[in-house]
């Protein structure tokens, strides 16, 4: 328990008598109360880390905004794939209600058959 302590509480870099638990979001410094810099992204150890969090939270989002415009392409794809999957369905339901009579009717009687055969397999 002691050492957890002892590596979480260092001294700050400028003042080596002050004993603190805060780091620096950015470069993870030790640094006291008077040297934090307290802003709404945390805290830091000066203006130069701010400034290079505020960058790179940027960064984040325009990678966001990347991410979102790329995933706009990808739905129309699965919405394009749907639609194929149903004009295939359609296309076989036509041909199918186009097929001389004669072959609905060896069509219905292999079904049959098939059903037959699954019903004595499943039936005793
Ligand atoms: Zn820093
Ligand atoms: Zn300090």
């Amino acid at each position: 328990m002691a050492r957890k302590v002892e590596q979480r509480l260092s001294y700050c870099l400028k003042h080596q008598d002050r004993l603190t638990d805060t780091r620096c979001s950015a470069c993870l410094k030790p640094i006291c109360e008077e040297c934090t810099l307290a802003t709404e992204s945390g805290k830091f150890c000066g203006n130069e880390c701010y400034e290079k969090r505020l960058q790179s939270d940027q960064r984040v989002a325009e990678m966001k905004v990347k991410d979102a415009a790329a995933r706009g392409p990808q739905m129309m794809r699965t919405i394009l794939g749907w639609c194929f999957t149903f004009l295939m369905i359609a296309a076989l339901y036509f041909v199918y209600m186009n097929l001389p009579i004669a072959w609905k009717g060896w069509l219905a009687k292999s079904f049959k058959g098939l059903w037959k055969a699954v019903k004595g397999a499943f039936g005793h």
